[in-house]
Parts: structure tokens; sequence; C-alpha cells
């Protein structure tokens, strides 16, 4: 039951506008690594019904949570007071065809807005492995895709509409309220509810696209030459006990769409086999590198140099399959970094000599691939002031990805994670903000944003006064140890085991505190989440198929 005091301020609070409130909402994240349940989750349809509701929460002291598709594995958008989603908010509002931009709503997802900007015959110029994302909350973390000739999906955000603490609606773009638009650009959630975003499309095309297995030395020795600039598009999966990699390259093609050939886990068999062989690895560790041989050799072939390939529209060529469940831990780091930080963590999960990494590897056996993706925004005016990425040239990202199979997480994740991101720290890396770093403090990230961080903060602390839009997460990362709290912040109060083998988050508000009973009473309710539809959600992706053996998911890796 919603208090009386809120019940009230409800019906006097803009009373003609609508107020569309859940009070039986689970939130989850899609690896369902974390679940908490909001006070009140909000799908709002109009900008008045936005409004509306952060005049509510600021009155009533309550904090807002903003949640896209709830794709980022951390406790980014866990709440148990207010969680606004956009999803009925997700409509085109305009197209410039002579400048190719697209103006949408915060919640439009990015599959949505590619397929609206390619029926004016345009495509989002980059997008990382999945399109299920909404526009918002991919820029707001800074969500990258893989190529040279792109920096962040941000990059491609001409202008931005955001919805302020006070219940206005302030517009920035480079040239107009430049400090706003550049804590807008990667807000982490912390500045306002983004309404509406401008972005610039390049023409719809096909990609042709060709991945081939490759010995790790290959790799290291074309790096410095054209591995990233043979073709527009290069991602690389690298396979640390079998020391190859697989390398993924396209470019633009004004050639007909020709599907790959079905590939192994892309069909029921092969998903299945790979998700089973990965749980009793959680046992019994040491059959790992034998797996990674197994499956990548299923999925690629067994020798070096066997290629496959497809043409495909851009729209949905660039995308991936991304299996199971999974902890993601990816950093940022000058690309120059590449080798050195692949041949010590090489070393490292190997167990030779010359990683300078000062935890014990022994028994310990990690997944694959560790991704390897790049990007360059150095060209990019103005800046976010949250940028992870090199401003000085091109910028690689390192991603070591663990599987949880079956919802269960793998032993070596701590001290595997603790390993990778000393060496990540030692490099100059920064982590991407979505994903699932475990040793990063206030102090590290002081170090690594320097006077970034602290205006973004002094935006932020402008146009948010009262903390509406700050969480646990954000006084963890982002804010100084002494600063006071303010009056609408959420703090953690617990996580506890959630009974699918993720984490129940509780928040509590500055404003509302729970008392000792309310705690007790909280901590030992069963949250178990109910969401049956994930697990088949994760794998039916738009170009699936239906296979002689199942549905077939992708091709390409
Ligand atoms: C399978 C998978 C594949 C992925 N692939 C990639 C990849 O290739 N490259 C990459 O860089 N990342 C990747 N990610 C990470 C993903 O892009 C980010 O986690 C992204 O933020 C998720 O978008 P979302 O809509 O789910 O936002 P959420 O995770 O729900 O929210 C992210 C942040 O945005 C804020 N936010 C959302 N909407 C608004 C709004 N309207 N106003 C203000 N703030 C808002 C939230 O408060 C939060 O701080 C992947 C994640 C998954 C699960």
């Amino acid at each position: 039951m919603m208090d009386e005091k809120l019940q009230a301020d409800i019906r006097d609070v803009d009373p003609d506008v609508a107020f569309p409130a859940n009070q039986q909402h689970v939130h989850s994240t899609w690896a369902r690594t974390f679940h908490s349940r909001p006070e009140l989750y909000i799908q709002p349809e109009t900008t008045q019904e936005i409004q509306k509701i952060i005049k509510l929460a600021r009155r009533s002291r309550r904090r807002i949570v903003v949640v896209g598709c709830g794709h980022s594995p951390s406790d980014l958008t866990c709440s148990s007071s207010w969680m606004v989603n956009l999803d009925k908010y997700n409509r085109v509002l305009n197209v410039d065809h002579d400048r190719k931009r697209l103006t949408v709503q915060g919640g439009i997802r990015l599959r949505d807005l590619n397929l609206a900007a390619n029926s004016h015959g345009f495509t989002m110029p980059n997008l990382g492995s999945i399109h299920d994302q909404s526009i918002v909350g991919a820029i707001s973390t800074a969500t990258h895709g893989s190529t040279l000739k792109h920096g962040l999906m941000s990059d491609s955000v001409k202008s931005i509409r955001i919805a302020l603490s006070d219940g206005s609606i302030a517009s920035c773009s480079p040239d107009d309220n430049q400090d706003l638009f550049r804590a807008a650009l990667t807000s982490l959630g912390a500045l306002g509810i983004i309404t509406e975003v401008e972005f610039e499309m390049t023409d719809a095309t096909n990609i042709e696209w060709e991945q081939t297995l490759k010995p790790l030395d290959w790799v290291l020795s074309r790096w410095h030459k054209d591995l990233w600039t043979n073709k527009e598009f290069t991602r690389v999966w690298w396979l640390p006990y079998m020391k190859r990699a697989i390398v993924w390259s396209a470019s633009k093609t004004d050639k007909p769409e020709r599907p790959p050939v079905s590939s192994w886990y892309g069909g029921s068999v092969g998903f299945h086999t790979y998700h089973i062989l990965l749980w009793i690895s959680n046992y019994i560790p040491r059959i790992l590198p034998a797996i990674e041989w197994f499956v990548f050799g299923m999925q690629y072939g067994f020798s070096d140099n066997s290629v496959t390939s497809g043409i495909e529209p851009q729209r949905t060529g660039l995308l991936m399959n991304c299996l199971y469940s999974q902890f993601v831990n990816e950093w940022a780091l000058p690309l120059e970094k590449g080798p050195e930080a692949i041949t010590r963590m090489s070393a490292w999960i190997n167990g030779e000599e010359g990683s300078g990494i000062p935890f014990s590897n022994k028994g310990l056996y990690v997944h694959a691939p560790v991704e390897v993706r790049v990007s360059d925004t150095s060209r990019f005016q103005p800046r976010p002031w949250m940028d992870n990425t090199n401003p000085n040239g091109p910028t690689l990202y390192l991603n070591a990805t663990l599987y949880r199979p079956f919802l269960k997480d793998p032993p070596c994740h701590e001290r595997y994670y603790e390993a990778f991101e000393y060496l990540m720290k030692e490099l100059g890396g920064k982590p991407h903000w979505a994903k699932n770093f475990s040793t990063v403090t206030h102090d590290d990230l002081q170090n690594m944003f320097g006077d970034n961080l602290k205006s973004f903060l002094r935006v932020r602390n402008e146009v948010d006064p009262d903390g509406v839009f700050l969480g646990a997460w954000h006084r963890r990362y982002l804010l100084p140890a002494d600063t006071p709290r303010f009056a609408c912040e959420e703090k953690e109060l617990a996580r506890t085991k959630a009974a699918d083998g993720g984490k129940n988050w509780f928040g509590d508000l500055t404003s509302h505190p729970r008392t000792a009973d309310e705690k007790t009473a909280l901590l030992s309710t069963e949250q178990g989440p109910d969401h049956d539809d994930l697990e088949d959600a994760r794998r039916f992706r738009e170009t699936s198929a239906e296979s002689l053996f199942g549905t077939k998911v992708f091709d390409k890796m």
C-alpha cells in the first residue's frame, strides 16, 4: 500500500496528469546478477508524466533510477525506491533527411531506432554486440562497438533533452549548454531523465564479414600494422589456452545478402552442449582448456585459417551471439598497450614466467574468449566528462567474460578479476561503466578521471542538488568520501543471495530510513524473481531461424 501522504501528493501535483505506477515489479539485470524490488515501477507515456514523476519524487524525498532494459550487469540500476522505465516513451519524433538525423524519445530500443532509420535509407553507424538496449541506456554507460573508424555510440548524438530534478526540461548540444551536454553523454543515470536524443545516422548498406582462426602470434605481429585498419569493423576473440584468436572483420559492400552457413553452438545441440560443459567445469575447472579446444574447434574448425563469411545488412551483421548469463569485466586502455596486456595476461593464465601479476593462478582456469575490441574517440569533441577512452589516440577494450552456466558463478571469478584488474590498472586502463569491475575504488577513479570527474560532479550537483538521481553505485564510485548525504539519495542496505544464484539488492532512503524491524522483515523475505521467459529471450534474436534440431541463434561469434 502507498502511504497516505504519497497518495495525497499524487492527487495534488499536476492532478490531470496520469501517474502509471506499479507496486509489484521485480527488476532483474539481463544476466540475472542482481534483482531488486522498487517501491514503484513507473512507465510514463508523455513528457508531462515524466515531469510529474520527478516533481513528486522530489517532494516526497524519493530517489529515481531510470532503467532501460537492465542490460548493465552491475547494481547500477538496482533500487528499492522509484524505478522509471521509458519503454512506452519510445517514438521517433523527427527525421532530418538532409542531415541524416533521427530525433527519438529516450526509451526507444536500438533495434527499433535502426528499423526506423532503415525505412528512410539510413542505419546506425556502429553497434556493439546486440541491439536490445535503449538508446539512452547505451549512451549513458559509454557503450561501444569495435572499429577505429568510430568512437563511442554517444559520438553520434547531436543534441539531448533532459528532464531535471526541478521538473524542467533542458536542451543541450555541443553549441548550447555544453557542460550539461558533456555530462549527459555518459550520465550514468545520475543527472536526470533523458527524454530525447538527436542521433546522426549513415546510409544503410550491407556489410561483408569474414572470420578466421589465427595463431595469437599472428594477431600480435599484425597489431601495429593492419590488424585494426584493414577493414572498417574488426574484433578479435582471444582463446587463451589454445593461444589462438578468431579475427572477425567486415566492410561495407554493394553485394547482395549471403547468409552464412550454420554454426555449431548456433544450433540447439551445440548451444546446450557448451552450456552443460561450462556447468561441469564449475566443479572440475581443469577441463576448461579441453572445452576451449573442443567448442571453438567445433565452431570455427580445428585448424588455423579456417574461414566463415557472410553478407548481411549492417543493422544485423554487426551483432553477435552472447550465449549465456555472464560476468563481463571490460577495460579501455591505449591501443598500443595491447600486445603487452595480452602477452602478460596470457603468461598469467597459462602459469608461465613474465606476467608481473602478483596473484597466484594456482588451480585457476578461466573461460574463453577474452574479447578484444577497439574504438577511436580522439577525433570527437566535445568529449563526455565520464568518457573512459583514450583521448590521445585509439582505444583498446579487453573484456574478460566469465559465463554463469545455469546461473551459477564460476569458481575462478574473484581471483581472475583481481589479477585482470591489477594489470589493467597498471597499464593505464579505465573500466567500462556498465560492467562487473570489482576492485575499483573512488580513489582509483579519481586518479583515472581527475578534473573530468570533478566537472561531472559539479554539473550533476547543480542540476540535482537533492540527489533525486543518486544511488549507492554513484556514491561508491563517484562521490568523494566526505560528501554529505543528499536528501533524496538511496544507499545500499544489504544484498542477499537470491534463489537463482544472483543477488537480491536492498536500498534505504536518506529521508525514510527503515527501522530495525523493517530491515529484519525485509531481509528474511524470500525474493525469488519470476522471469521464466528470460532464458529464452536471451537466445532468440532477430536473425534466429528454426533448424532441424531446434532454434538456430547466430551463425557467427
Ligand atoms: C548481452 C549484452 C551485450 C552487450 N554488448 C555490449 C557491447 O557490445 N558494447 C558495450 O559497450 N556494451 C555492451 N553491453 C552493455 C550495455 O550496452 C550497457 O549495459 C547499456 O547501458 C545497457 O542499456 P540498457 O538500455 O539496458 O540500460 P540500463 O542497463 O538499464 O541502464 C544503464 C544506465 O543508463 C541509465 N539510463 C537509462 N535510461 C535512461 C534515461 N532515459 N535517462 C537517464 N538515464 C538513463 C540508467 O539509469 C543506468 O545508469 C552489453 C550488455 C549485454 C547484456
